[in-house]
């Protein structure tokens, strides 16, 4: 069998980018390295994700959000939390460590952010995540084959033939979500461009003989930084350069003898349960395609998991990938589009990396970086720098550059209600693009009948239609255009070609 789309790795970003291809009725194949997904590095304490509003409007959109917020059964000894959920105050996020509160945050900003059950910001498990996404996957027919871990392909003009647990696949396509190791984007010769680490990140549980002696909370030393949750969580930044991580086995005699002289205390270990490594190289593929090879998520940029923004720009490439690629295939797309992957998600991606590494300056043990601290905190606890930071760390500032002049082009949809009741969100659901005639203006019925096999189209008013007249999102729902008063169809029906190709035309050549 010829798979439409091979997808290397099994991961978040891979099993997304498969439901999308496979909701455009694509035939997708997941090949996945581990015979097992679960590990407890995916579980409370270190395996909670931050969500940000792109991500949770993606889930929202997809009809994915209820199964992620479900209450999960109580387990019989939970981990610690992170410090910060204690807190009285809410918390929105933070930079480096310095939170911003939402009680600060001047939302007026975002004038066309409406109420929607999709938020700013929310939490989730690894391990919830991939069972959710690869639940849905697989309901939706995606055949996933775990214990089948990439290890090289060839690619012709017509195909892609991958050789994965010593079977071999075949494929129109091949993306590689296969992780910030990605054989795909080595053996397919991407070239993978950045900044070395500066230091090693420790993610452990452990047990303490005397954990008086460490104080709560993230705290910047002389020689780095720790952040203590009791009883027994620590992450730790120790600027060896990179050196200590994936060289040597991490010990409870190592992790002490860190945790000593980064916390300038003698705190002793008497138990290591868990403990993990990362470091702050910050590197991204300087094209996301090569023929008929796609990168996305950790495969395509690496970067400190301090900002908490890797699995949110991952998934976002997902959420742009599917339908250009499916349009692709379908023999649908106008000419360009499946390159209009790279020429949006490369800058976004590189703004996330210089965010890390804008951090990292930041926490450095030196005068200079206190003194940055200090001005950092003075900021981000005004209402100003408080909107600033959400809307980085949320991702609510996001914005293609698509041209056009309505400031909403190339931004997230607002989450209109109808005077019906239904949503914006539920109408993306198919994931198709949508025509929302606010005016019910009989030119735009006329003008989406003839994408009707591409575009949804939907004449009503809304609860709060925020002064536009009609509005046309992508399948992604970015919009594409935005219209106030007397909008000119024209000017829609070229939006509409931009991005679903002209009606009846024949194949594109990719
Ligand atoms: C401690 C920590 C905290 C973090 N916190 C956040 C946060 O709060 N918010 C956030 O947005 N991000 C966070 N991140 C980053 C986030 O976890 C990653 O960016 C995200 O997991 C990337 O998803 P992915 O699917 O691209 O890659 P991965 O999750 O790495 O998945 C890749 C998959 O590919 C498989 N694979 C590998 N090689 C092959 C092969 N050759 N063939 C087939 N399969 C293969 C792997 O087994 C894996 O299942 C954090 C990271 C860490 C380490």
């Amino acid at each position: 069998m010829i798979y439409d789309v091979l997808i290397a790795g099994g991961g978040p970003v891979g099993l997304f980018l498969a439901c999308e291809l496979r909701l455009a009725g694509l035939s997708v194949l997941v090949l996945e390295q581990a015979e097992d997904p679960r590990s407890p590095l995916k579980r409370l304490p270190f395996g909670m994700r931050g969500l940000s509003a792109p991500t949770i409007e993606a889930f929202y959109r997809r009809g994915l959000l209820d199964e992620l917020t479900a209450p999960k059964p109580a387990k019989d000894s939970a981990p610690s939390a992170a410090h910060w959920m204690h807190q009285s105050r809410r918390p929105g996020g933070h930079f480096a460590g310095i939170q911003f509160f939402h009680d600060n945050i001047d939302t007026s900003k975002w004038p066309y952010r409406l109420p929607s059950p999709a938020g700013t910001s929310m939490m989730v498990e690894m391990e919830s995540l991939e069972t959710v996404l690869a639940a849905r996957a697989e309901a939706m027919g995606v055949e996933i084959r775990r214990g089948f871990g990439v290890e090289e392909f060839d690619q012709s003009d017509e195909d892609v033939t991958v050789r994965a647990g010593g079977e071999t696949f075949r494929g129109s396509w091949l993306v590689g979500c296969d992780g910030g190791r990605s054989t795909v984007r080595k053996a397919g010769g991407f070239e993978f461009v950045g900044t070395d680490p500066e230091f090693t990140g420790y993610s452990a549980e452990i047990e303490m003989a005397d954990p008086d002696k460490l104080r709560p909370g993230r705290h910047y030393t002389a020689t780095g930084m720790y952040t203590y949750t009791p009883p027994g969580t620590i992450t730790m930044v120790d600027f060896d350069g990179g050196a200590f991580h994936r060289t040597q086995p991490i010990t409870l005699e190592h992790v002490q003898k860190v945790l000593r002289r980064i916390s300038v205390t003698d705190a002793t270990l008497t138990a290591l349960k868990l403990a993990t490594t990362w470091t702050d190289r910050a590197y991204q593929a300087t094209a996301y395609r090569k023929g008929r090879i796609l990168l996305a998520g950790d495969a395509a940029h690496i970067h400190s998991p301090l900002g908490g923004q890797g699995l949110n720009l991952g998934l976002g490439d997902a959420m742009n990938l599917g339908w250009k690629l499916a349009a692709t295939i379908r023999g649908e797309a106008p000419d360009g589009l499946l390159d209009t992957y790279s020429s949006e998600r490369h800058p976004i991606g590189a703004q996330v990396l210089d965010w890390s590494r804008a951090q990292v300056g930041l926490m450095r043990p030196s005068r200079s970086s206190r003194a940055l601290e200090a001005i950092i905190r003075d900021l981000i606890d005004t209402r100003d720098g408080a909107a600033y930071f959400a809307e980085r760390v949320w991702g609510v500032s996001l914005r293609y550059d698509l041209g056009g002049s309505h400031p909403l082009v190339g931004r997230s949809a607002p989450d209109f209600e109808l005077v019906d009741g239904r949503r914006l969100g539920d109408l993306l659901r198919a994931g198709r693009g949508l025509l929302l005639d606010f005016d019910a203006c009989a030119p735009f019925e006329a003008l989406a009948s003839r994408w009707a096999d591409r575009i949804t189209y939907v004449a009503s008013d809304a609860k709060d239609r925020r002064g536009l007249s009609a509005l046309f999102t992508r399948p992604d729902g970015v919009v594409a255009w935005a219209g106030e008063t007397a909008p000119n169809p024209e000017d829609v029906a070229r939006a509409a070609s931009q991005w679903f190709g002209e009606p009846g035309k024949e194949p594109a050549s990719v």
